[in-house]
């Protein structure tokens, strides 16, 4: 394949990949030739795609970025990308992201950062933004066309802000999550990374539906999106929530959402400003609940199952807590811990109960806005791409605050949101905004965000 040339030439200076499957590729476009032959062709025969590594596929090592599972070998694949390649999809590789998802810059992976391909400078590089930031880069670099990320509090639509490419986070539960390593189960859902919002729906169609291996997937069948031809903003209401217009916010972006929110009126919505007053409670309570199911999830990882098993055989303690400290890196550990601490019983109704409650609010405020209007108009990202060097300055990898702002609401509520890169901004590095909608509003937000393109 002509591509593995492109990737090995290119992929050593961003390292968008972990691991590259170029003779499971070659198999895989053999059959693809075959059936196109006889005239068999399937619909994503000959497609190129990407997928992030904590999604599993059967006999492709699958490694979160981590040592713990840097040689897992998966017995089965993860639904959504089962069904990419039973449509015919070929998989070039497994992408690089933050370990197990925790981070917004894909700085955090045993396998090096990834750099974005928009930097004006690979010595001195931007962040592609994360975690998905290995599957935007190897769409952003024309290594494929669709990339699969997943996105818990931004993980999908942050890196595709920085990376200039779409990226989409649909309604909780129309994306199987069978196979995709947990983050937090009550938020992850699978995401996807693509040049165009044409791609973008015809991935969605084929990877949506009911599974009966994820009982979080919505039971009713569904119905595949067509976009529609003459689509015009006459009735469509737009809110802009002047809360996301927050500290840190760069004038250039701020500058680039006002522009759009005018071109949607000029072009026949009506925009108003709304107010959606729990914002900015949902970095820390997204905090709070992130850290409590981390803390539950991890406990799976003992050594003895899969994964990395230290050598420390003297009991069954010992063996645990060795191959733990040597499996996970220091954002993975300070999350367990914080988890534990909330879910203590003297905490558990101070933190977590509480950050439950304050959850139903930041959804709540989506469900009155959606009362009055179809869809919210935010920006993505508060800025362009960061520098590598200033993001992980003093090895400080908190940045959730700012990162997630303005993409965690959207997961509190399990509402669907999109990236969509909008202009360049003085830097040459792409500045995005996010359209969101209420639950199963895909149809809309996808043809706004064709309007837009
Ligand atoms: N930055 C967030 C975190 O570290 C986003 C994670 C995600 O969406 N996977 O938790």
């Amino acid at each position: 394949l002509e591509v593995f040339k492109n990737i090995k030439r290119n992929n050593n200076d961003i390292n968008a990949f972990i691991t590259l499957s170029e003779e499971f590729a070659l198999k895989k476009a053999e059959e693809s030739a075959n059936r196109i032959a006889l005239g068999k062709k399937l619909k994503l025969d000959g497609i190129l795609v990407a997928c992030k590594d904590n999604f599993c596929t059967k006999g492709i090592r699958t490694t979160c970025g981590s040592i713990m599972l840097k040689n897992f070998v998966p017995t089965y694949n993860a639904t959504v990308y089962d069904k990419l390649e039973k449509a015919g999809a070929i998989l070039v590789g497994k992408t690089n992201l933050d370990q197990y998802g925790m981070g917004s810059g894909t700085v955090d992976s045993i396998f090096g950062p990834t750099k974005n391909v928009w930097s004006e400078n690979l010595n001195n590089p931007r962040i592609c933004g994360g975690s998905s930031g290995g599957s935007a880069s190897a769409v952003a670099a024309n290594f494929c066309s669709t990339a699969l990320g997943s996105d818990t509090g931004g993980s999908t639509r942050n890196p595709a802000s920085y990376s200039g490419v779409i990226g989409f986070k649909p309604t909780y539960g129309l994306l199987s999550r069978h196979g995709l390593i947990p983050l937090v189960n009550s938020m992850d859902v699978p995401g996807i990374l693509t040049k165009t919002v044409d791609d973008c729906v015809d991935i969605f169609n084929t990877i949506a539906g009911p599974d009966d291996l994820d009982s979080t997937t919505i039971k009713k069948s569904f119905n595949p999106i067509e976009l529609s031809e003459n689509f015009n903003l006459k009735n469509v209401k737009i809110g802009i929530p002047k809360e996301y217009n927050c500290e840190g916010l760069t004038s250039e972006v701020l500058e680039a959402w006002t522009k759009m929110a005018d071109f949607l009126e000029e072009n026949g919505a009506r925009v108003e400003e709304i107010s959606m007053p729990y914002t900015t409670a949902s970095i820390f309570v997204y905090s709070i609940l992130n850290q409590c199911e981390v803390a539950s999830n991890m406990a799976r990882y003992d050594g003895i199952e899969y994964g990395h098993r230290a050598d420390d055989e003297s009991s069954t303690e010992n063996l645990y807590s060795k191959t733990r400290a040597e499996g996970f890196n220091g954002v993975v550990k300070n999350r367990i811990l914080a988890g534990n601490y909330f879910l203590l019983r003297k905490n558990y109704e101070k933190y977590f109960l509480k950050a439950l409650k304050v959850r139903r609010l930041v959804s709540d405020d989506f469900k009155k806005a959606f009362s009055k209007i179809d869809l919210l108009l935010t920006p993505t990202t508060l800025s362009d791409a960061p520098l590598l060097s200033d993001f992980t300055k003093n090895n400080n990898r908190d940045q959730c605050a700012v990162q997630d702002f303005c993409t965690c609401p959207a997961n509190m509520a399990g509402v669907p949101a999109l990236s969509i890169p909008i202009k360049l901004s003085s830097n040459n590095l792409p500045i995005s905004l996010q359209l969101m909608g209420p639950n199963f509003s895909e149809k809309l937000i996808f043809n706004t965000a064709k309007f837009i393109e």
